[in-house]
């Protein structure tokens, strides 16, 4: 999982900047923290200037990403379509030999797995749960209702039909308050047994806490269990539990989250996430994989 481990791998990255946020501190006016590392961040920041320019390369990254993937799509549409030039050049002549060739290269084309490279949710803007969209909040209470269903046989379905609704409201309406729902909702959608694509959930769970790190969803915490149970990628598992267990507004999430950081720090993972007030913010994360 490239994708997610240069996502999570920057956020880990991110505490050798602490310091150097400690020593500007007397400097500025502080307001707030930075929602990936915790440190304060200056009045009208968003995130510290490390995590600033880490998420601008994050973006460019995935525009040239995106650029490539395109690319090679283009390029095989035009190799199937001057593959289907050539079988109709041999229709025409009743060459059987070389049509019958063709038409095997072109079948052999149909049967070949194409993946998908990027994602949707890799091209959206920043989400920022700021504005009531009545449109956006009526999509997400369709979708909430539609996912939450309690019907067992129908999941599959009622999954596909909220995840259309929630992929609507990231797309069309990313300042809207129901963005870090949707995010949320979608974590969820892609986590759960049905869909199975844990590496996408945890970034949608990321899209949804940074959306509104003060949202009562837990997606912090959810991507932590995830990262934990269905990608064993025990780092990063113990880099959310940290900041679930800092930032949750569930006392029960805040102790289980703590509970599980201290159990994987005993296994050797992510030992500089500390949840002492006293000791100094971490400033020797892991290595970026
Ligand atoms: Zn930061």
């Amino acid at each position: 999982m490239p994708a997610l481990r240069s996502v999570v791998g920057t956020w880990r990255k991110v505490f050798c900047a602490s310091v150097c946020g400690a020593l500007l501190a007397c400097a500025v006016s502080w307001a707030a923290v930075c929602p990936i590392c915790l440190q304060q961040i200056p009045d009208g920041e968003k995130y510290c200037a490390r995590h600033k320019a880490e998420m601008l390369a994050e973006t460019l990254t995935a525009q040239e990403e995106q650029k490539l993937a395109d690319d090679a799509m283009r390029a095989r549409a035009d190799y199937e379509a001057k593959l289907k030039a050539l079988e109709k050049y041999y229709e025409g002549r009743g060459n059987a030999e070389r049509l019958n060739q063709v038409r095997k290269e072109l079948k052999e084309g149909e049967e070949a797995r194409h993946f998908v490279y990027v994602h949707w949710e890799d091209g959206l803007p920043e989400l920022s749960a700021k504005a009531d969209v009545p449109e956006a909040f009526q999509l997400l209470k369709e979708a909430d209702a539609t996912r939450t269903a309690m019907n067992p046989l129908t999941r599959g379905d009622r999954y596909k039909e909220a995840a259309v609704k929630y992929q609507q409201i990231l797309i069309k309406y990313p300042n809207s308050t129901a963005v870090d729902s949707a995010a949320f909702g979608l974590g969820e959608i892609y986590s759960s047994g049905i869909v199975g694509e844990p590496a996408r959930a945890v970034k949608l769970y990321k899209l949804a806490y940074l959306a509104n790190p003060n949202s009562s969803h837990d997606a912090a915490y959810r991507a932590a269990q995830v990262c934990d149970s269905d990608l064993s990628e025990y780092d990063h598992a113990a880099y959310y539990y940290w900041l679930a267990a800092k930032t949750s507004k569930s006392f029960l999430t805040r102790k289980q989250a703590a509970f599980r950081l201290g159990q994987l720090q005993k296994k050797g993972f992510g030992a500089s996430y500390s949840l002492d007030e006293k000791s100094p913010e971490p400033a020797s994360a892991p290595a970026a994989k």
